[in-house]
């Protein structure tokens, strides 16, 4: 009787996995052409970011389909349940009226290689399970520290995003303060006793990760300090000085600088170079969170820019930013490879001593994450496929829309732009009609009314308080008529909001 189940289940979930052979080539082809034919038929109907359903709506959809069997159900059928529910029913930001967050249309070399990503299903932590993928990574890491103009010392490792790159900033300035100030290692020791004392300095507009890492890493929230920011957004490098010295002055310890470039919402970069002179003389450890300003490393127009991130200790690089490449892909690097160093752990089975003996490269050394995708590939696909040269114009083509967006809402009398010159691809605005009336009530009535429409996606952000609209232009696709299309848009919008309200 055991027997008979067990051969059962044998030839019964054979069809599910890759397999070898000519019959594996096709078997293969059967199965992505489904899925393919699935997502190309959405395609075919998708006229707007989002469908326009309410909440309710996609729940109940949902629920008619989230109910699971212990039997087997074709793929077919489940590809047919889910196309409505999940994939109709998605965020299509692909769009080119999708202009909300810091989430990009991804390049089909970036989407195409998921796919070979999955299939493959390597993991970059120790070689023998990624002996190519390992080398494509490594490769890809020293390009792209070339690319910040770190020299043959620098050295990076691909992560899921910006949060993590960033904790490895914070994680690696913490662990190199501790050494040099008190030669104590906080791996093996824990922190040590000044811990209380020791501070961060980063733009109070700078990515909320920051803060969270270093309170991950044990030194509290209050061991950030916020450094106000000039009228365009970017930190004031004067109180930086006076805010350093005020620290050591109470006794404090500041150890580190955070140089944002691109803050999340205005795309404003702080004073790089002034901050990496400052850094240098003080002996604080700089960090550059660029993960949404990496894309101006391909820009020939514009990476002048980022004049200075090759002085910083440890950058932070998001490719699925304005990279264009499907989520997760990012990257950490450091000018000195030595303090990755502050990060490895021997565990006997993936990285043992005789391993680095003998010059074999176990990717775990360097990575906070133990079994890890193999996201460089998509780089690497993008990279080839498109050409750097394009890549940057399309960085440079959404600066431009950006910037006539900013204008246009400049002309128009309703409107107030918060940054009149965007310094990347986002611009903060608010809708100003004449009387009195609760703005921020109206301006957040105006995203909520597009965003349930699904006619645009725009984000919400505030600004001293008050609740602002955002364009985050990541898609090169999209184009001035659509930036004119969304104002205008908007305009009517509130125009039906403020008729409906009697005041
Ligand atoms: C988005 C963002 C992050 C976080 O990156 P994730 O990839 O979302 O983890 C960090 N810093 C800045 C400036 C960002 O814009």
């Amino acid at each position: 009787m055991g027997t008979t189940t067990t051969q059962l289940a044998a030839t019964a979930f054979d069809s599910f996995f890759l397999q070898n052979g000519e019959f594996g080539g096709e078997h293969f082809r059967n199965h992505v052409e489904l899925v393919v034919d699935t997502l190309a038929d959405v395609l075919q109907d998708v006229d707007r970011p989002l469908e326009g359903k309410t909440v309710q709506d996609i729940q109940q959809e949902l629920n008619g389909i989230l109910d699971l069997s212990e039997e087997p159900q074709a793929l077919h059928e489940v590809l047919r349940e889910i196309k409505g529910p999940v994939i109709k029913n998605s965020l299509h930001v692909s769009h080119e009226r999708s202009m909300a967050h810091l989430h990009c249309p991804p390049v089909l070399p970036g989407v195409l290689a998921e796919l070979i990503i999955g299939a493959l299903n390597q993991s970059m932590d120790s070689w023998d399970q990624s002996p190519a993928a390992t080398y494509v990574e490594e490769a890809l890491s020293r390009y792209w520290c070339g690319r910040i103009g770190f020299s043959v010392r620098g050295d990076g490792v691909f992560t899921s995003g910006g949060t993590q790159s960033n904790y490895m900033g914070m994680l690696l300035a913490r662990d190199a303060f501790c050494r040099s100030k008190w030669e104590h290692i906080v791996q093996r020791d824990g922190l040590p006793e000044s811990f209380k004392k020791m501070r961060v300095l980063c733009s109070e507009e700078a990515h909320f990760s920051v803060k969270k890492s270093v309170s991950q890493l044990g030194l509290g929230e209050k061991a950030v300090v916020p450094v106000p920011v000039l009228d365009d957004h970017r930190m004031d490098l004067d109180e930086v000085r006076r805010m350093v010295e005020q620290l050591e002055q109470d006794g404090l310890l500041p150890y580190a600088v955070v140089s944002t470039c691109g803050t999340t919402d205005y795309g404003s970069i702080d004073p790089l170079e002034g901050l990496a002179d400052f850094c240098e003389e003080k002996g604080l450890w700089l960090h550059v969170d660029a993960a949404y300003g990496a894309g101006l490393l391909l820009s020939e127009k514009h990476n002048g820019k980022l004049a200075g991130i090759d002085r910083a200790d440890s950058v932070t690089l998001d490719f699925h930013k304005w990279l264009f490449q499907p989520i997760s892909s990012g990257m950490f690097a450091v000018k000195d490879r030595k303090h990755l160093r502050l990060l490895s752990h021997h565990a006997d089975y993936l990285n043992p001593v005789e391993d680095e003996e003998e010059g074999i490269v176990n990717l775990v050394n360097k990575s906070i994450q133990t079994t890890r995708r193999f996201d460089a590939l998509k780089v690497l696909l993008t990279l080839k496929v498109l050409g750097t040269r394009l890549l940057g114009s399309m960085v440079d083509r959404t600066m431009e829309v950006s910037s006539f967006a900013a204008e246009e809402l400049g002309r128009r009398e309703a409107f107030r732009v918060e940054n009149p010159s965007p310094e990347l691809s986002a611009v903060v605005f608010q809708y100003q009609p004449e009387g009195s009336l609760d703005v921020s009530d109206l301006n957040r009535k105006i995203q909520q009314k597009l965003f349930n429409e699904g006619t645009a996606v725009i984000a919400k952000t505030s600004v001293r308080g008050e609740t602002y609209l955002k364009f985050t232009l990541l898609n090169p696709r999209t184009t001035e008529e659509d930036v004119l299309a969304v104002i205008d848009e908007i305009e009517n919008t509130a125009k039906q909001i403020l008729g409906g309200t009697p005041h």
